[in-house]
């Protein structure tokens, strides 16, 4: 796996709106999972060849020193920019690493992925998660394997994602799933939502997080419509009303929301952020008031 150069590894956020986090970490540049709509493939980022995955030089070094020099502990967020869990982590456990040192120096953690391999590291989250939360995010997008299968062609199948969702459940991890983006026209369809929903009811989810939508930008939105065209020239010409439009919603997104909140209260599963946030909290606020 090539290195790149890198300065830092632990970026202090600006604020801790995005399910508590207070940190992010991104230890590899670039994902194989090939995800059509990947919003990474932006021009801003000037990430090249975005489907080869490098690693950061010394990143668990710099990550070790970062965390031993903070004066206060937090939620450490990671797998905005590419996948954790990328195929080349089985080899070559950075993540693994750097859930070793969260949990050394007392952080809490938070992980979005869409592979099956972060089944591996339980044992680190479950220690985690004695002092901090662990939470896990999956991104499912659709119930739908051979719909996965074209927008996230290199991913494991959504089938797949369930189970690890029920697993992580099971052990008592903090999982529950981020439902974005929802393509509009491919993944909009009401059934596909009522679907998706019952199925993370059934495998314990806490938390659904949605997008009715997705944003297309510069060279990503011409990535998305090259891809979607290959698959159906139907759907492709509908896309081309949005234009130059960032924000493309699925315009039935009132309609979605109506049948998700209802199957969520149904299965008890939360999606208002503050929730899923507090949540998160209830226990560690808990032992917090118990000791003073
Ligand atoms: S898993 Fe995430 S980072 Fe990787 S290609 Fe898909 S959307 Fe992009």
């Amino acid at each position: 796996m090539q290195e790149i150069a890198a300065k830092h590894i632990l970026q202090r956020k600006k604020d801790s709106s995005w399910f508590g986090s207070d940190y992010n970490i991104n230890l590899y540049q670039g994902c194989p999972h090939g995800c059509i709509y990947c919003d990474s493939r932006s021009a801003c980022y000037g990430i090249e060849d975005f489907s080869r995955v490098r690693v950061k030089k010394d990143a668990l070094l710099l990550l070790a020193e970062e965390l031993r020099r903070c004066r206060k502990t937090g939620l450490a967020a990671t797998g905005s920019m590419s996948d954790p869990y990328n195929p080349l982590e089985k080899e070559g456990r950075y993540t693994r690493g750097m859930l070793e040192l969260l949990c050394r120096y007392r952080f809490g953690v938070s992980i979005a992925t869409k592979s099956t391999l972060v089944l591996r590291d339980i044992d680190l989250l479950t220690e985690i998660a004695k002092h901090a939360p662990a939470i896990v995010k999956l991104t499912i997008t659709t119930p739908k394997d051979e719909l996965a299968r074209v927008v996230e062609p290199h991913a494991p199948p959504s089938s797949e994602r369930f189970a690890a969702l029920e697993k992580l459940s099971r052990q008592g991890i903090f999982a529950g799933v981020l439902l974005m983006p929802v393509l509009p026209f491919l993944e909009d369809q009401p059934e596909q939502i009522r679907q998706l929903v019952r199925r993370c009811g059934e495998c314990g989810a806490k938390f659904i997080y949605p997008y009715f939508g997705v944003t297309l930008r510069d060279r990503q939105r011409e990535y998305f419509l090259a891809k979607l065209r290959d698959y159906s020239e139907v759907v492709w010409e509908r896309y081309l009303d949005f234009g130059e439009e960032y924000q493309c919603l699925c315009p039935n997104q009132q309609k979605l929301w109506e049948i998700f909140c209802e199957e969520c209260s149904k299965a008890r599963i939360v999606w208002k952020m503050r929730e899923i946030i507090a949540l998160s909290r209830k226990e560690y606020e808990t032992e917090q008031l118990r000791l003073f």
